[in-house]
């Protein structure tokens, strides 16, 4: 377990990270269990990273979130790469070990399908069919791990359809790869919808998608967080399905990470909730 009396330090690797949320979080979470440590950003050029990684251990830091551009980029500098993120291409936490060497994971897939279960506890990635929209660095880490967790038939829509394919290749034939025009049609039986594109956000064009083939008890996911509630989770709501915005993606990727490095399982708590969404 991690020393919790020695004061602790983890942070953001990325560039930029000044717009990171990761902070609040996992600051609000040390001040709420009493441990002495801090959770700062370190705005790393790519150039720097190398440098950067070098002296995590040196430091003494406890570890890091890794942000873009170096989810891939950080991969030859690490001691081990856990399966899941390795299957995923991408690294999102690093947790320096007691031997001071940098193991690194992933955790956005697994945080995303705990949000979906927190909001609804019957459904499982077992339970039925599954859409999700997008084949960039976020749909990699969710397809990937719902995979992982069971699904039995995960279509992925993408415009460009060579990088669902690539997801295709290395997740296995569970993953169906669905053109983008075919997206409507895809709904048809699932048991949960995702939206991993970055149609919908704020400052973004919007996702342009019928629900009409979707079965009412389906689970519907969106991954973006800002709005709080995008058009396809106000239609999806408005038509009787259960919703899931990305806030809890953000939360539940965070808390193994924090209990990696202070050594407690921390809560989403309303407090936790309440301090987020006053950053907006
Ligand atoms: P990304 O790698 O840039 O991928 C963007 C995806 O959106 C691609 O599949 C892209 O399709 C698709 N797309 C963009 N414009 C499109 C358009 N006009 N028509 C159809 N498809 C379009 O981004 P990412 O890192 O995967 O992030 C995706 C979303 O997840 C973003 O909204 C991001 O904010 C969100 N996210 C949230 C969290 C969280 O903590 N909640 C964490 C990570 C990501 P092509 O492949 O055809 O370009």
């Amino acid at each position: 377990m991690a020393d919790q009396n020695t004061f602790g330090i983890a942070g953001l690797l990325g560039w930029p990270v000044a717009h990171s949320r990761s902070p609040v979080i996992h600051n609000h979470w040390l001040a709420h269990y009493g441990i002495p440590g801090r959770y700062v950003l370190f705005p790393v050029p790519p150039e720097k990273l190398e440098a950067a990684v070098r002296g995590i251990a040196a430091l003494g830091l406890r570890g890091c979130n890794v942000t873009t551009p170096h989810k891939q980029a950080i991969f030859p500098l690490l001691d081990r790469v856990d399966d899941l993120a390795r299957k995923i291409g991408a690294v999102n936490t690093v947790v320096v070990e007691k031997d001071g060497t940098l193991t690194g994971f992933n955790n956005d897939g697994n945080g995303f399908i705990q949000s979906l279960r927190d909001a609804d506890p019957q459904w499982r990635p077992d339970s039925g069919p599954i859409v999700v929209l997008g084949a960039g660095g976020a749909a990699w880490a969710v397809v990937a791990s719902l995979a992982a967790q069971g699904a039995k038939e995960i279509r992925v829509v993408n415009r460009t359809l060579d990088k669902a394919k690539e997801i295709a290749d290395a997740v296995g034939p569970v993953v169906k790869v669905v053109p983008w025009d075919q997206r409507e049609d895809a709904l048809d039986g699932v048991a949960m919808l995702a939206n991993a594109t970055s149609l919908g956000m704020t400052g973004k064009p919007p996702l342009e998608i019928s629900l009409d083939c979707l079965p009412k008890n389906a689970l519907v996911g969106d991954l973006i967080y800002i709005p709080p509630e995008t058009p396809l989770l106000a239609s999806a709501r408005m038509r009787g399905n259960v919703t899931v915005n990305g806030l809890g993606l953000l939360l539940n990727q965070a808390r193994p990470a924090f209990n990696a490095w202070f050594g407690v399982m921390p809560e989403i708590t309303p407090a936790l909730r309440q301090a987020i969404a006053a950053t907006f």
